[in-house]
């Protein structure tokens, strides 16, 4: 009650415990040109009509720290009614929190209203103008209610300062990750700012503060309380960062995989397990800071290969067919894991496609070869076989024959063919069920340790 009426009055009473520092450009170094002209020009339009408008939060943050930001987000006193009147191509979207995508030539972006935390009994009353859920405030309650320091920038392209209400560009200069507030409460609050505080600090090499660091062994398993839908996208952003493997160290030495990629651990006990999805994410950072297109299906089919490896197996051993068993082990995995990461369905229907198509690089024989080269999920398939006997799960033999194919022209394909010892002759009517194509194809492989295994004869028909 108390507590409750001193805080009342402070917030009544100004100066503001959180006097704002305007920085201008030749302290904070970011020039103009860096800020997208969609960016610019909604912050202008927003400006000429009287309001406030800045772009705020990753992109400042990245500005600073030298790095392009990936999109830009503009934060302003304009509720998202008055937004959405003053830019023709535009919409409000969230019903919670609306904020409101503007188009601005290819670009979109994100416009939200100053908000003050969710602090209900407070807040609301004094603070905010409630509208349905969203509790408007003013510039510095926004500040306050973002994560960390570095995250509570404001950059005004007009004028080129930057507005600082927690010391995030010091912090940033002197590449510390500070929290805003209490790091536990704010833990507490929403557990996946621990995970952002990983990313953040393997993405621009900073050092945690003590007091950022310290919770975060001991709540770790707070994770487990966050939706799985929000923790499938944090962990895209983690995943896709360009630092994968750096956020992945550093996770495990906090103890957070656990909650976030509980299939770490089954994965890193599989033999050659640790070194495939080690592989893998260096392979997606070198392609995310080269530019090149990456794919969540890809990404996840390499996570979770290794347990559908050791799933097979197991079936095979106790006597299934190898081709359903495979079929039996993809669904399982995918039913238990799909469902803690969320992953969709259409993902899930990609990371299928990419393991289905692996037996069939063992078959070199017949047309096999020129029918597997045309499948649409080839590039990822091959990609994904070169990544196998990297890590030593595949032959490395068997790779390179697929890229020799791939540059050969026809004749010389036909004469790379290996032996078919398969029933020559197609017998009609038989040994196909449609949609079964990848699984008709499908020959044993050999994990682990058999690297430099022949294949056995293919068994199959064709
Ligand atoms: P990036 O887009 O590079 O991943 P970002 O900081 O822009 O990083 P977003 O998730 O796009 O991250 O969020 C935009 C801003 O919203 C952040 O900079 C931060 O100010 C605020 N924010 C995001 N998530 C949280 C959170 N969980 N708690 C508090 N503030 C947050
Ligand atoms: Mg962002």
């Amino acid at each position: 009650m108390i507590r409750k009426l001193l805080r009342r009055i402070f917030k009544r009473g100004e100066p503001s415990p959180h006097p704002v520092e305007i920085i201008p450009a030749e302290r904070h170094g970011i020039r103009p040109e860096g800020v997208s002209p969609g960016a610019r020009r909604t912050c202008e339009t927003l400006q000429q009509a009287g309001h406030r408008a800045y772009v705020v939060g990753g992109a400042v943050r990245d500005l600073i720290a030298g790095r392009q930001p990936k999109d830009f987000d503009v934060a302003t006193d304009a509720t998202p009614d008055e937004v959405r009147r003053l830019f023709r191509r535009s919409r409000i979207i969230g019903r919670r929190f609306q904020i409101v995508h503007v188009m601005q030539g290819g670009e979109t972006l994100e416009v939200s209203t100053f908000r003050a935390a969710h602090d209900e009994d407070t807040l609301k009353v004094e603070h905010g103008r409630v509208l349905r859920d969203n509790v408007w405030g003013s510039m510095e309650d926004d500040a306050a209610r973002r994560d960390f320091t570095i995250n509570a920038l404001y950059y005004d392209p007009t004028s080129g300062s930057v507005f600082d209400y927690h010391h995030g560009v010091r912090d940033l200069q002197r590449k510390t990750l500070r929290m805003i507030g209490d790091p536990r409460a704010r833990y507490r609050e929403d557990p996946v700012r621990m995970l952002r505080a990983v990313r953040f600090s393997a993405k621009l090499d900073l050092r945690l503060d003590p007091m950022v660091q310290a919770p975060i062994r001991e709540m770790a398993e707070l994770i487990e309380n966050v939706p799985s839908s929000r923790l499938f996208d944090e962990m895209l952003k983690l995943l896709f960062s360009g630092h994968a493997v750096e956020c992945v160290k550093r996770l495990r030495e906090d103890g957070l995989h656990q909650g976030l990629l509980p299939l770490l651990d089954v994965i890193f006990e599989q033999p050659l397990g640790e070194k495939f999805v080690m592989l893998a994410l260096a392979d997606t950072d070198l392609r995310i800071r080269a530019d090149k297109r990456t794919s969540p299906g890809f990404l996840f089919a390499t996570l979770l290969w290794h347990e559908v490896l050791a799933n097979w197996e197991k079936r095979k051993k106790n006597g299934e067919p190898a081709v359903p068993a495979l079929h039996t082990a993809m669904d399982e995995v995918l039913d238990t894991q799909g469902e803690k990461l969320a992953i969709t369905r259409r993902i899930a229907g990609d990371i299928k496609d990419i393991w289905l198509l692996q037996p069939r690089f063992e078959k070199r024989g017949g047309r096999a070869p020129f029918r597997l080269i045309e499948q649409q999920r080839f590039r990822a398939a091959w990609d994904f076989l070169l990544l196998r006997a990297k890590s030593g799960e595949a032959s490395q033999e068997l790779a390179d024959w697929w890229l020799a194919f791939q540059e050969a022209g026809n004749a010389e394909r036909e004469e790379m063919l290996k032996p078919d010892s398969g029933p020559k002759k197609r017998r009609r009517g038989r040994g196909r069920k449609t949609g079964e194509a990848g699984a008709a194809d499908a020959v044993p492989m050999h994990p682990a340790g058999a690297a430099d295994a022949v294949p056995p004869a293919p068994t199959f028909k064709d």
